[in-house]
């Protein structure tokens, strides 16, 4: 069977899905999205998911296209649609359709929704992440608003793309005072030779990482010691371990900075039994 998309309140064949000239999204960026990890066919983390979504929405004064429960059922059934049982699920929600105008419709459209999933090999991610990711850095160039989910993602495309090109995985932008603020679609974290997690707090411009905030807890129940403070390249350099956290690479080790070594240059047992606890924790309580 082939894959399903949800547009608009109908399920469609994926390569028959799509959405109108006009809508916002498309020609503004005036729209936000969320990525759910798939577990076991259920919605990893899914209330600190759907909290963030309707903070996002709300920032951007659009309002929720249907409601939590209703989209709970919607995005559930998108996952059984598609038979997927390891994956992600992406949902994007748009100001709607309206005639090009970058001031918002009046009077209000009705919010356009798009939901895909996507299956993934678990046992090849875990390869992967057995092996550790090289980052690269890049100067933070965004907006000041990356708190909000928005669909507006040119720069941490570009920045991802420079990631690519250099043969690495992800790209850490750098702010004015040269500290980390985040991933392009990832938090950032070192683990001090002192033994103490470091990520960055979230009064900087960083988007609240779901993962990051349900890793905080499994970090303090694990007894490890976590400060919410910046770092530079050069200290992530100087570290034991780094990793970076999101919905796609969960807990992800992270070796090389710019082509640098992190720490020996190997995967760390810090980054590593987080994974392992994170996953634990997500499969535990994904519904
Ligand atoms: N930072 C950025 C810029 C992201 O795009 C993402 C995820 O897509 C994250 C952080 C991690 O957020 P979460 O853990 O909620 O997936």
């Amino acid at each position: 069977m082939g894959r399903i998309a949800y547009v608009n309140g109908r399920f469609v064949p994926h390569g028959e899905a799509c959405v109108h000239i006009e809508d916002r999204g498309y020609q503004l960026g005036d729209g936000v999205y969320e990525v759910w990890a798939l577990f076991d066919g259920k919605l990893a983390d899914a209330e600190g998911h759907f909290a963030r979504l309707e903070r996002s929405l709300s920032e951007l004064s659009i309002r929720m296209p249907m409601s939590r429960a209703a989209l709970t059922i919607v995005l559930r059934e998108a996952v059984r649609r598609n038979k997927v049982r390891e994956g992600l699920l992406y949902l994007q929600v748009t100001r709607g359709v309206a005639r090009r105008d970058h001031a918002f419709p009046n009077p209000e459209v009705k919010p356009a929704v798009v939901i895909t999933v996507n299956g993934l090999d678990r046992a090849a991610v875990e390869a992967r992440a057995a092996k550790g990711i090289g980052v690269v850095t890049t100067p933070e160039n965004r907006w000041g608003r990356c708190d909000i989910k928005t669909v507006g993602l040119l720069p941490n495309a570009l920045a991802k793309q420079k990631a690519r090109e250099a043969g690495a995985s992800e790209a850490w932008f750098v702010d004015e005072l040269g500290f980390v603020t985040e991933g392009a679609s990832s938090n950032a974290w070192i683990v001090g030779q002192d033994g103490r997690l470091r990520t960055r707090d979230t009064n900087a411009n960083i988007l609240r990482g779901v993962t990051r905030h349900t890793l905080l807890d499994v970090i303090r129940e694990d007894g490890l010691e976590v400060d919410e403070r910046p770092f530079t390249p050069e200290e992530a350099v100087q570290a034991r371990e780094a990793f970076i956290t999101g919905a796609g690479s969960l807990v992800l080790p992270v070796i090389a900075v710019d082509g640098r070594p992190v720490g020996d240059g190997a995967v760390g047992p810090v980054a590593s039994r987080l994974r392992r606890l994170y996953i634990e924790r997500a499969r535990a309580t994904a519904i």
